[in-house]
């Protein structure tokens, strides 16, 4: 299939010519289309790193969030400083022509001060690691109670780095309605204890 039969609009379809894809991965042909339905669903995709599900969660997240808003809508949890920085670059480069897009990275051993002057300018999305985001969150630096999409990517890292405590926090002051996108590259029962425990019914994809 191609990126037009996914559903993509014009913004992204042009960032994605730009960036010299010419077809989409396989974890990008089941996720896109599940993902941009009308119905918002909870996802768990089992897709190891290099397979291309950053833009499986970033393309259908920045088509669906409200650009024209400056509510935080969209969170990413991802385990290390390195993977923040990066996806938070990939969502740039995927949202080059969604005018207005404001996407900020939020991680330890930077400055807080910073991180929380970016995200009062206006970030609909915030890239983050769980460690500095809870630490945000207590100290209001931060309001992620209008989440519509929130994804756990490498979810089995995330836990393996002891962070399920963080990860419950912070999802504790998000939206009961919003949507739950995990991405793992194996499923151990702590994976699994997350997906019972924060998504309904969701959708599972492997590839
Ligand atoms: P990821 O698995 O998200 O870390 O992506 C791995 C790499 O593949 C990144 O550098 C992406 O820019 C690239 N990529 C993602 N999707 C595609 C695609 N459909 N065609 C070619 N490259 C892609």
């Amino acid at each position: 299939s191609t990126f037009q039969e996914l559903g993509l609009n014009e913004d992204l379809l042009n960032a994605i010519t730009d960036l010299g894809f010419v077809k989409p991965s396989e974890v990008q042909q089941k996720a896109i289309p599940l993902l941009l339905e009308e119905e918002d669903k909870d996802l768990v995709a089992l897709a190891q790193t290099g397979t291309g599900k950053t833009a499986a969660f970033g393309f259908p997240m920045l088509q669906k969030i409200d650009i024209e808003s400056r509510t935080t809508q969209g969170l990413i949890l991802s385990p290390t400083r390195e993977l923040c920085l990066q996806i938070t670059n990939e969502l740039k480069n995927y949202g080059k022509y969604c005018k207005g897009l404001n996407v900020v990275a939020i991680y330890g051993g930077s400055s807080i001060t910073e991180q929380a002057r970016q995200v009062k300018r206006g970030a609909q999305i915030i890239v983050a690691t769980p460690g500095r985001m809870k630490d945000m969150i207590s100290r209001r630096l931060v309001d992620i109670s209008k989440i519509q999409y929130s994804v756990l990517d490498e979810a089995d890292e995330m836990l393996n780095m002891g962070f399920y405590e963080d990860i419950t926090d912070i999802l504790s002051h998000t939206p009961d309605d919003k949507s739950t996108w995990l991405f793992s590259a194996t499923m151990p029962r702590e994976v699994a204890t997350i997906a019972k425990k924060f998504m309904y019914d969701p959708t599972e994809i492997t590839v």
